[in-house]
């Protein structure tokens, strides 16, 4: 028996957001203190990339991603790519997103989100990185997206997986991981623990998206990644694992999936 404490890593949070000025560094801390020794924060448009960008640069354990989440797809223009682009450059920016589609709060019309996938598909190729991928109510178009934009050895994630267990074989195939987050301790969640208990081990990643998703339990909204734990927990229980197992094969799958993320 190991007597090492498991090391998490969140591999979305958005500590880029206003709810977490002025001082992110009490939720580092926190974090670190739950085990959550690396926390990737991921943008949603231009400044919450550039906002992300700072964070890694001041804190250690902090990593970023950069991208334009669905709903700001009508953002998406020549001036913002290129911004993206050169943020890539970043040696902790780890991937390209969130980005994807939003088909639940159409907050862009919709062939203006599809565009825009697709051009920061195309970015992430670029950039040789892999892709943090948001899908909300168009699990049939996104799949559609990855299969016919993606180069095989792109990659990625499907943050926050939420399209039940019927797409999982389709997902999987594609080269994509699953993220899970606080939901799985919901008490309806009957159908994302289904998925949580059939995913490979070695494509399951966790995430809290934090300040959003709660875990059960802990304040709505308030959420951080020191509650990352809370989604290993109920992982380790529906697979049968200890905390420290899903700990260790998440936290490995992280650095693979993402290879400038560093322990
Ligand atoms: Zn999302
Ligand atoms: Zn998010």
């Amino acid at each position: 028996m190991s007597h090492t404490r498991p090391i998490f890593i969140d591999t979305h949070a958005h500590m880029n957001l206003r709810e977490f000025r002025p001082e992110p560094g009490k939720a580092v801390h926190r974090a670190a203190h739950a085990g959550v020794t690396r926390i990737v924060n991921v943008g949603t448009k231009v400044g919450s990339s550039r906002r992300a960008v700072e964070l890694a640069e001041q804190f250690e354990g902090l990593y970023a991603t950069v991208g334009i989440h669905p709903h700001d797809a009508s953002s998406c223009d020549p001036e913002a790519l290129a911004e993206l682009r050169a943020l890539c450059e970043h040696p902790k920016v780890v991937a390209v997103g969130e980005i994807g589609l939003d088909f639940y709060r159409d907050l862009s019309p919709r062939p203006v989100q599809v565009e825009a996938f697709k051009r920061l598909i195309e970015l992430a190729w670029e950039a040789s990185l892999p892709i943090v991928v948001h899908d909300r109510n168009a699990h049939d178009e996104v799949l559609a997206i990855l299969d016919s934009e993606c180069p095989d050895d792109l990659g990625g994630v499907l943050h926050c997986y939420s399209a039940g267990p019927d797409y999982l074989p389709a997902t999987l195939a594609l080269g994509f991981h699953i993220g899970i987050d606080g939901p799985i301790t919901y008490a309806n969640a009957g159908a994302l623990r289904k998925v949580a208990a059939r995913v490979p081990l070695d494509r399951l990643l966790l995430e809290t998206d934090c300040p959003y998703l709660s875990p059960d339990g802990r304040e709505r909204n308030r959420n951080e990644p020191a509650f990352l734990p809370d989604i290993a927990g109920r992982i380790a229980e529906v697979r049968e694992l200890t905390v420290a197992e899903v700990g260790a094969a998440t936290t490995a799958n992280a650095l693979r999936v993402f290879p400038r993320l560093r322990l």
